[in-house]
């Protein structure tokens, strides 16, 4: 197949692309191959989105949450992560549409609600821990993994502006929690105790919803298995085709999808 044409200075890491794969990418890559081409090999690099930049700081809060909890030290610094994190990509030129100051308040508050209200108090079993494993194939599979409950309870948590639904939330992160699955089997020696998405909703109120999911079973196992080899084959024959659909809207790579000539060139 027709290899695309990309700048110079920025070669695709083939190697690393076809050996190595991520919760992010393997979701990516199951979203749309193209989406898939233009972030991970042309490395077309866009200014956050407010939702995007929302999420990653209140990630990053979460995170000094849990690592002073993990350490035993005092959680009353966490104001002071927040808006470090919030300018800490400042000059990403973020399209606010004149709401930051609002943007910024809401996420705040979302936040406090999140301390006041979870249900996580017991002490972390890890924090962000960074893992990877050997799978079949000779593919490694690398994750960080938010938090590790007392007794192997695998955490994710999410922002979002919409109450999720148990069903939907459990289809459309599965990839993710069951790399995580995998990673901890492999790096512990145990089974998971179970899965559990964390969602901080962004409403007018804002409110906590916690989604509980058992360990991997054996047919989710196979599904990923099956979506890491799929992911491997179409990135050895290049097939990087569009999967137009409702998550065309918030794609940040829309101007480039429109200009594709079917010959992989982002042009
Ligand atoms: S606009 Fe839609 S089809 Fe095009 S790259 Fe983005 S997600 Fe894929």
């Amino acid at each position: 197949m027709e290899m695309p044409v990309l700048p110079a200075s920025s070669p695709p890491d083939w190697e690393r692309l076809l050996n190595t794969v991520s919760p992010s990418r393997l979701q990516c890559w199951t979203q749309c191959r193209l989406k898939f081409y233009f972030r991970y090999v042309a490395k077309i690099e866009k200014p956050p989105s407010p939702a995007l930049h929302v999420g990653k700081v209140a990630h990053a809060v979460l995170q000094a949450w849990n690592w002073a909890r993990w350490r035993g030290l005092a959680t009353d610094k966490l104001e002071a992560v927040f808006l470090e994190q919030w300018d800490e990509h400042r000059e990403t030129k973020i399209d606010w549409e004149g709401q930051e100051e609002q943007e910024r308040a809401s996420t705040w508050a979302l936040l406090k609600t999140f301390f006041a209200q979870t249900s996580i108090q017991d002490r972390p079993e890890a924090v962000e821990v960074s893992v990877e494993a050997q799978l079949p194939g000779s593919i490694q599979l690398v994750g960080i993994i938010d938090l590790v409950r007392a007794g192997g309870r695998i955490v994710d948590f999410k922002t979002t502006s919409k109450t999720p639904s148990d069903t939907m939330s459990e289809h459309q992160h599965e990839i993710q929690l069951c790399c995580y699955a995998l990673l901890y089997r492999d790096a512990t020696g145990k089974k998971e105790s179970g899965m559990e998405l964390h969602y901080l909703v962004r409403l007018k109120t804002p409110k906590l919803a916690l989604i509980g999911l058992p360990p991997m079973n054996e047919r989710q196992e196979a599904r990923l298995h099956r979506i890491i080899h799929s992911y491997r084959e179409g990135l050895q024959q290049r097939d990087f085709v569009p999967s137009s659909g409702f998550g065309c809207a918030g794609c940040e790579y829309f101007a480039e999808c429109r200009r594709w000539d079917g010959k992989e060139s982002h042009g």
